[in-house]
């Protein structure tokens, strides 16, 4: 369909909770084929509908790697069944042009969703993997919450931002996250 302009950090947008995909409907089957496009253009792992200014509940990724197949999957209402565990995850984001960080994450998830058939199906993404961090990473945007939300080291994240002009953390959607903390911590 058509590769669309990706927000960066900063846009108020970013921040608003998205709405229920009511009806897998052809308006939303052409939001699958944008973010898709919007995706691979920008050799992203994930995109949710929030980071092309479209507040639906809707994300893709592909983990695929460099010489395999393509391997999109689509996820509508997603809704997390089960989180065990934690690790820290390097991450970035298509809306943080080269910033990475180190974030908490869980590490083992299982999510249930649908997909851009209408189809309900379960997906478990056990031990760190790739998919494990672009499933919490995608699933936050839908929420309005941001990677850097999770970060373990504020100066090291804040300092990152400056160098890309992006804007600061904001320090009143920081999540506290102490469990998570003491077993990545424990671990290390
Ligand atoms: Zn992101």
């Amino acid at each position: 369909m058509a590769v669309r302009k990706v927000l960066k950090y900063g846009t108020a947008s970013l921040r608003e909770p998205s709405k229920d995909v009511h009806k897998v409907s052809s308006k939303i089957k052409d939001l699958v084929k944008d973010l898709l496009d919007t995706m691979y253009t920008q050799n992203g792992v994930g995109l949710a509908a929030p980071q092309i200014g479209v507040n639906y509940r809707v994300f893709v990724i592909d983990v695929s790697g460099e010489k395999e197949p393509l391997n999109p999957m689509v996820f509508i209402n997603p809704k997390f069944i089960k989180k065990s565990g934690a690790f820290e995850s390097d991450e970035g984001c298509l809306s943080f042009p080269e910033v990475f960080t180190k974030v908490r994450r869980y590490k083992n998830v299982t999510i249930k969703a649908l997909d851009a058939k209408g189809r309900s199906f379960v997906l478990e993404a056990n031990g760190g993997t790739l998919l494990t961090k672009a499933l919490q990473h995608e699933y936050d945007h839908l929420d309005g919450v941001l990677f850097i939300d999770h970060a373990r080291n504020i100066e090291d994240a804040n300092e990152k931002l400056a160098k890309n002009n992006l804007p600061q953390v904001e320090v009143e959607n920081l999540i506290s996250e102490p469990e998570l903390e003491e077993e990545i911590s424990r671990e290390n």
